[in-house]
This record gives structure tokens, C-alpha cells and sequence, in this order.
């Protein structure tokens, strides 16, 4: 299979029918258009991303999620005739094509008509008509038609279009009374005077404008800017500046943050500085003046069991001498902020006399499969080296992918070589069962290698499944971050106080951004699901400025200019504000008007180890609701890229290619 039948194959199975999107006919149809022809040049290797994408005069080419969904509505039969409005790209047109006999398409851009005029002609759709004009006025010359598809948001349904339906012909179309958000509407013709009407659910179009649609003024300024010109004014009014890290007053964040347990800071880049300052300083603050004990980051498990062992003061540098942090993105945890935070937590633990009183520092993250095993087979061996022979012999069952661990998923699938599961559950399984007996000897090391034998048995899984299942490995790994804090609250005591730092797409609820809607969940989501109002999420932004950031997997880190954000995010207007850095209380905001203007959806930007400001839009943001995202947002309008300990670099394992999140 070539490379975009096989990512059109994955769209079908992972954006379609996992959704529930049944429909052989429409099945079928996508399958057969080629939607890489249709997107421009530049963002062919998103076509088959989840997403619409930007097209010529300023409009888009819908997600194909919604084009199936919005064809299915239609319930189109092969011998039928179809008008659609909005003719975009011509992506639509063609799957519709490939179901109906003959498609009417009206487009209100000439460029855009006269394009895909030629691309559904080139492509040999013959049964495609594509006119350039007003679509709220139909195509009255061809009507009837059995099915009319609106792919642009009304203010009503045009009553034009409504007569030029067959009887028993359906028209799919997104109303509402804003331009942001509007309602897909069934409407069914009943007989000469008589219409039914069903909603399908809340979508996101570009407006319709025409006669029918809205007016083109209105739409090219839309009612947003007035927000955006009063937000801005209203989170100056509603946050706490500040100018320096070092000097900002938390007494007011410790109070919001009150009893609560769990505190999730984020990051919006994995290599920017002021990001880990701030979390660094807020984390001193909570061990000092609230008791927390124990810090869990974004990183593997055996590499933060060496900071952990400095900090006890059992190894005697925690970022160079053992070169802990060598797997690609080293940047992102040997780099000169976390070496200062690791000092400071040394010299904390070393004023304490009781142990318990001692931070600690874990790893949540599960891309160590090799260092783990030996981790585990290392301790077996001290401690039962006859248990150690039965593990080593139930690992070896995942060394033949050691160099290359995309292939187990690959060769699991095809059934050519047998799956690890039953050997690393079991490996699991009888460490646990000597708890007892193993732990009396060392309770931190038995630990230590009960989470690295956890750590192997989900990375088993998350494996597996990676290849055929982006978003399900996505949830496994966030499933064994919580998972791993569930165990380190277990380990530490049931008053356990724990701060995490990961990026804003771990700690921010995905219930309020567009990854729910493919399913996705993360550990901010599971953290308030399971500790309610003890877990505090924060997230942190910025505007402009450089970041640490490889152009791709595996690639060297380069310091890059963080583009300005885009008008639309939610990134835009905390830029517009009249003040560099600030605080702004979300959960219970200073102000609660400003909290509710926020709750208008927006784009987020996202970097992770990799950024790509030539493709920014399609590949960094996302749109989220800001205030059911996080508790709070630390805002800093110019940043700078952290500084690495070493340039050295191995490569590792494309985990969350092509964006490292
Ligand atoms: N179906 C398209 C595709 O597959 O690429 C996507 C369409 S895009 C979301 C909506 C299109 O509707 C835009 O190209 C826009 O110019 C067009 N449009 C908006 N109002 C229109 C109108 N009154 N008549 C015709 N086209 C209109």
C-alpha cells in the first residue's frame, strides 16, 4: 500500500468508524477520493490529519470526519442527484460524486470554483457540475434535487433551497445565530408544504454568505473583535503581574491552591526556560509552606531515579556523571534549569533529619522499556537471582525489537511473531507477590523496581498498539502517568502531597480541548475525575520568543523563533494585554466576567520537542475553552529557550511522532 492509502485506511478506521460512522456507501466513497490531491501542496502530509486545513481565499477544507458525517445525513442513493453549497476544495464534491449520479456544486470564489472546476476534472469526475455564484439561491435550472449539502454556517435555512428539494429529498446544513458555532440541521421534505426538522449536533463552519447567508461585512468583521478588544482589558483587571520569576508574591497562588493535594504544572513548549523558572519556584514554594514531598515529571522513570538518588544524596551528580537523559529530546530534562532545582532539592533534603520529610523525585513517563528491564533483572539479581533467570528468560521475549520497537507493534499485528503480553504481567505479577519478603530488606529500591516492572508491562502495551492506534497509545501512556501517581501516592502515604510537571497537553483537562473528540484523554482529566477539587491545574503560555526544538524526530536541538501568535488564540489576546507576565485565577477568577468571555472557545498553541513555524497552524494548535481547561494561567509574553547541559543526542523512539507532546 502506498503511503496515503495507508493513512486514508487509518483515517477510515480511527476518524470514522471509531466514531461510529457506518455507513458502507460513504465508507466507500472516501475511500476512493484521494484527499491529498485536494489540500494545497504545502500541507499534503496533513491531509489525512483530523483536521480541516486552510485552503486559497481565506476558507477551508472541511475534516473529514465531517464530510462523511454530513454525506452520511444525506442518505444519498447512487441513482440520485445532489446539490452541494460550497464547493471549497471540490473534496466533498468528490465523495459525494463517487455515491450520487450527477453533483451540482456552487461556490461563491471564483478561485476556488475555477480550481476545483479543473482538479475534479483532471481527477475524471465527469458527473460534477461546478458553478460559480450565490449557493443560497440553489441552482434552480437543475432542480429538483434529492439531497442538498450546505458546507457553510447560515444564520437560517435558505428558503430557496428548501424548494428546490425532491419530496423525500433531505438538505444537511450548519445553522446559528453566531458566526462562531452553529448546529447541523437535517431537514426532510415531507410533501409540497410540509418540512422536518432534526438537529445533528454542535459544529464549526466557515459563515455562508449570500443573499440567504449572512452579510459579507458582518462576516469579514466579525463580532470576536469586539470581545478581543474588552479581554484584553478585563485580564489586566483579573490577573496578578509581575516582572521577575525570582521576585514574583505567590501568597495569593498558595491560597488558591489551598488544600489541595495534586498540582499539575504545565508547559506549553518542552524547552522553554521561564517555564521551568516558574515551576521550579512555585514547586519551592509548595514543599516549604504546604508539606509536598514528592515532585513527578514527564520523564522515564529510571532517569529521574537519578535525581532522585542525588537528591537522597546517593549519587553524586544527578545530570552528567551517570549521563542520565540521553534518549532524544535530552534537552527537555539535562538542561541548566532542572540542574538548579536539583541542587536546591539536595540541599533541602540534606537540612531534613526525617525521611519522610524528604522530597522526591519520579518519572511518569514510559519510554524506557530496555533500561527498565535491566533495572528489574539488575535488582532480581541482588536479591533473588533464581527469580531473576525466570524474568530475564520472559523479557527476552521483547529483545529481538530492541533497536527498533515500531516493528513489535508491526509484527504483533501480522500475527509473524508472538506477543510479550502474558510475560511481562507476569514478571509484574511475581515481583508483587514478594512485596513482603522483598521489601523488608529495601523498601525504596523494591520500589523502584515494582514501578520500572509496571513501567515495562504498559510500555509492552502502549507498543503494541502505537502502529494501528494513535490516540489508544496517546491514552496509554496517560493512563500510566496516573497510574505511576497513583503508586507514589500509595508509596508516600494517603496525606501524599505530589506536584507534577508535564506539558499543558498532560496537565490540561482534555475534556475541554478538541482531543476528546478523538477520544483522547490525559492526566489532568483522570487527576480531577479522581481528586475533584484537590488537584489544581495550571497552565502556562506565551507569545513570542525562542525555544529549544528539534525540525524533526531524532533531530539535533536548535534554538527557533516562536512565531507571534495566531489572531485567533486565546494566546493573541493575553499578548494584547498591557502587561508582560501575569497570573490569572480561572477557577475562581478575581473576576468572573472575564472567566465567562474566556469560555468562548479558541485556538491553543502547542510546541513539544519538535516546532515547525512553517506549518504552525496545522501542526502546533488546537482549539480548547480556556477556563474548563486549567485553574489558573501563567502567562509570559516573551520567552527564551532553555540551555542544555550537553548537544549530545541519541535517537530515540518516535513516540509521539510527528509532534513529541
Ligand atoms: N466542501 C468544501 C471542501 O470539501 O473543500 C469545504 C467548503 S468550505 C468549509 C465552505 C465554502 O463555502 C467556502 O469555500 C466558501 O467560500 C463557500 N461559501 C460560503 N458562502 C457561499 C455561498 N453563498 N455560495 C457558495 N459558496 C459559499
Amino acid at each position: 500500500m502506498g503511503k496515503f492509502e495507508d493513512l486514508r485506511k487509518q483515517m477510515i478506521d480511527y476518524q470514522l468508524e471509531a466514531r461510529g460512522l457506518h455507513s458502507q456507501s460513504v465508507l466507500e466513497a472516501v475511500s476512493a477520493v484521494p484527499r491529498e490531491e485536494f489540500v494545497p501542496t504545502d500541507l499534503v502530509e496533513f491531509a489525512y490529519k483530523d483536521t480541516a486545513l486552510p485552503i486559497e481565499a481565506n476558507q477551508t477544507i472541511s475534516q473529514p470526519y465531517i464530510v462523511a458525517l454530513m454525506t452520511a445525513a444525506l442518505e444519498l442513493k447512487p441513482w440520485e442527484k445532489a446539490l452541494e453549497v460550497g464547493t471549497g476544495s471540490g473534496y466533498a464534491a468528490a465523495v459525494l460524486a463517487e455515491i450520487a449520479k450527477e453533483v451540482y456544486t456552487i461556490e461563491r470564489h471564483k478561485i476556488l470554483a475555477d480550481t476545483a472546476r479543473s482538479r475534479l476534472q483532471d481527477l475524471g469526475y465527469q458527473n460534477v457540475h461546478v458553478l460559480y455564484g450565490d449557493g443560497t439561491l440553489g441552482w434552480p435550472e437543475n432542480a429538483p434535487f434529492d439531497a442538498i449539502i450546505v458546507a457553510a454556517g447560515g444564520p437560517v435555512v435558505p428558503e430557496a433551497l428548501k424548494q428546490q428539494l425532491a419530496i423525500g429529498g433531505r438538505l444537511v446544513i450548519p445553522v446559528g445565530s453566531s458566526l462562531q458555532t452553529q448546529t447541523l440541521v437535517r431537514v426532510r421534505r415531507i410533501n409540497e408544504t410540509e418540512f422536518e426538522q432534526e438537529d445533528l449536533g454542535a459544529v464549526r463552519f466557515v459563515p455562508l454568505i449570500g443573499a440567504a447567508g449572512w452579510e459579507d461585512e458582518i462576516a469579514e468583521t466579525p463580532a470576536k473583535e469586539k470581545i478581543e478588544e474588552t479581554l484584553p482589558e478585563l485580564i489586566y483587571k483579573s490577573s496578578e503581574h509581575f516582572a521577575r520569576i525570582d521576585q514574583v508574591n505567590l501568597d495569593n497562588l498558595m491560597e488558591r491552591i489551598g488544600g489541595s493535594r495534586i498540582v499539575l504544572l504545565g508547559e506549553a513548549s518542552h524547552g522553554t526556560a521561564e517555564f521551568y523558572e516558574m515551576r521550579a519556584r512555585i514547586t519551592k514554594e509548595l514543599i516549604e509552606k504546604k508539606g509536598f514531598t514528592s515532585v513527578a515529571v514527564e520523564a522515564d522513570w529510571p532517569d529521574a531515579a537519578h535525581i532522585n538518588q542525588y537528591i537522597h544524596g546517593i549519587e553524586s551528580d544527578p545530570l552528567l556523571e551517570s549521563k542520565p537523559f540521553s534518549r532524544f529530546p535530552t534537552w527537555m530534562w539535562a538542561n541548566h534549569s532542572v540542574l538548579e532545582f536539583s541542587h536546591w532539592l539536595k540541599n533541602h533534603n540534606d537540612n531534613l533529619d526525617s525521611v519522610n520529610e524528604k522530597v522526591s523525585f519520579y518519572g511518569l513517563d514510559l519510554y524506557s522499556l530496555f533500561s527498565s528491564i535491566e533495572a528489574v533483572l539488575g535488582y532480581l539479581d541482588k536479591v533473588d537471582p533464581a527469580t531473576a533467570e525466570v524474568a530475564r528468560t520472559r523479557y527476552g521475549c521483547l529483545m529481538p525489537w530492541s533497536d527498533d520497537l515500531g516493528m513489535y507493534s508491526q509484527v504483533t499485528i501480522t500475527k509473524q511473531y508472538r506477543e510479550c503480553e502474558e510475560d511481562v504481567i507476569a514478571t509484574l505479577r511475581d515481583l508483587l507477590a514478594k512485596r513482603i519478603e522483598y521489601s523488608q530488606a529495601d523498601g525504596e529500591q523494591f520500589f523502584n523496581a515494582e514501578q520500572n516492572a509496571r513501567l515495562v508491562k504498559n510500555a509492552e502495551r502502549y507498543y503494541r498498539t502505537m502502529y494501528y492506534a494513535e490516540n489508544n497509545s496517546w491514552n496509554q501512556r496517560d493512563q500510566h502517568m496516573f497510574e505511576t501517581l497513583q503508586s507514589v501516592i500509595a508509596h508516600r502515604g494517603p496525606k501524599a502531597k505530589v506536584v507534577i510537571w508535564e506539558h499543558n497537553s498532560h496537565i490540561g483537562d482534555a475534556r475541554a480541548t478538541q482531543m476528546s473528540a478523538r477520544g483522547e484523554l490525559n492526566i489532568g482529566q483522570l487527576a480531577r475525575e479522581e481528586y475533584g477539587n484537590d488537584a489544581y491545574l495550571i497552565g502556562f503560555g506565551t507569545d513570542h520568543g525562542t525555544v529549544a526544538a528539534a525540525s524533526e524526530w531524532g533531530g539535533p536541538m536548535e534554538v527557533k523563533q516562536v512565531q507571534p501568535s495566531h489572531i485567533d488564540s486565546y494566546e493573541r489576546v493575553c499578548h494584547e494585554v498591557k502587561t508582560d507576565n501575569f497570573l490569572l485565577p480561572l477557577r475562581n477568577p478575581l473576576q468572573q466576567i472575564t472567566r465567562k468571555k474566556l469560555l468562548a472557545e479558541r485556538l491553543e498553541r502547542a510546541i513539544g520537542v519538535i516546532y515547525r513555524p512553517e506549518t504552525e497552524l496545522q501542526s502546533h494548535y488546537f482549539y480548547a475553552c480556556l477556563p474548563n481547561q486549567f485553574d489558573e494561567y501563567i502567562w509570559f509574553d516573551e520567552t527564551r529557550a532553555v540551555v542544555p547541559l550537553t548537544k549530545e543526542t541519541s535517537k530515540g523512539i518516535p513516540d509521539t511522532f510527528p509532534f513529541g507532546l
